[in-house]
């Protein structure tokens, strides 16, 4: 039988978001400051203190925990990496979570979070596969198959972001070049901007109503190299839904002007994909942690 009740953690690296839902409804929910700076053993206290006022709500000891937080456990060493809390890097999160806790915890980033929260609560529901893009500071993915995260044997799926989109491209943290995430991405149009001496942040680019032609180019550039990695997505795995979150995909332009480089680059005449705006906005972490099982 289907646990009633689900506790999710959004653990971020300003803020740590608790929700209880009840049967998907939400009957509790609070956030609490991260306070990363202060070290690991100030963010376990920080995610105890929440974990337990939301446990007052709990009637029953059959419950789920799910924690949604950027970066992964790495499958060998079961050690945290890629977390932009940097100070939980290294360190073996998931044993010292479910300690600290005292109970079982799943654990998943937060592309795959916002891809399944979507999936079962948000604007993906209803659909069977689902790809669920982040396009923040950073850009990622999570794929959705049946209403569960596929991981796959390297725990990777999904982790479209750093696929090659120009090959001898931009450097990416990862080590290789010309990831997607860095042109369709904050980061990514910040540091094309920067390259032209243009230093505003993203945000003001976009939102900027008279672009000069240099401004014009770099725009479209960016609506080109977003058609060409959504192509990639639809001809690998064709998705019966695309959807789109972080700050970036407020951004009214890939609905219509993204949607046309999109199909230049599908290998099909017809292109029936739906490419959504996400439903949930900053909560699906939280929502998506609570349906971890
Ligand atoms: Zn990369």
């Amino acid at each position: 039988m289907e646990t009633k009740y689900k506790i999710g953690i959004d653990l971020g690296g300003t803020k740590i978001e608790t929700i209880v839902l009840r049967d998907e409804t939400p009957i509790f929910r609070d956030r609490i400051l991260t306070e990363a700076g202060k070290g690991p053993d100030h963010i376990f206290n920080q995610i105890s203190k929440i974990y337990n006022q939301a446990l007052d709500v709990v009637d029953t000891k059959h419950f789920t925990v799910g924690i949604c937080t950027p970066g992964s456990i790495e499958p060998d060493t079961k050690l945290l990496r890629n977390s932009n809390t940097t100070c939980l890097n290294g360190i073996a999160f998931h044993t010292m979570i479910e300690d600290r806790l005292n109970h079982s915890v799943k654990i998943e980033n937060d592309a795959n979070c916002f891809a399944l929260a979507e999936a079962i609560l948000g604007a993906a529901k209803g659909y069977e596969l689902v790809f669920g893009i982040i396009m923040g500071t950073g850009c990622g993915g999570g794929f959705v198959f049946n209403n569960q995260i596929r991981l796959g044997p390297n725990l990777i799926c999904g982790e479209w972001g750093h696929s090659i989109l120009h090959p001898h491209g931009n450097d990416c943290y990862c080590g290789k070049k010309g990831c997607v995430e860095t042109y369709i991405s904050g980061s990514g149009i910040e540091t094309r901007l920067h390259n032209y001496n243009l230093n505003y942040s993203a945000q003001e680019f976009f939102n900027k109503s008279n672009k000069s032609d240099l401004e014009i180019k770099i725009y479209d550039e960016f609506m080109n190299n977003f058609g060409r990695s959504v192509a990639n997505i639809i001809n690998s795995i064709d998705p019966d839904v695309i959807v789109l979150g972080g700050g970036l995909s407020n951004l009214s332009g890939l609905y219509s002007q993204g949607i046309e480089e999109i199909q230049k680059y599908v290998f099909s005449e017809s292109f029936k994909t739906p490419i959504v705006m996400n439903k949930l906005g900053d909560s699906a972490g939280v929502y998506g942690a609570a349906l971890l099982k």
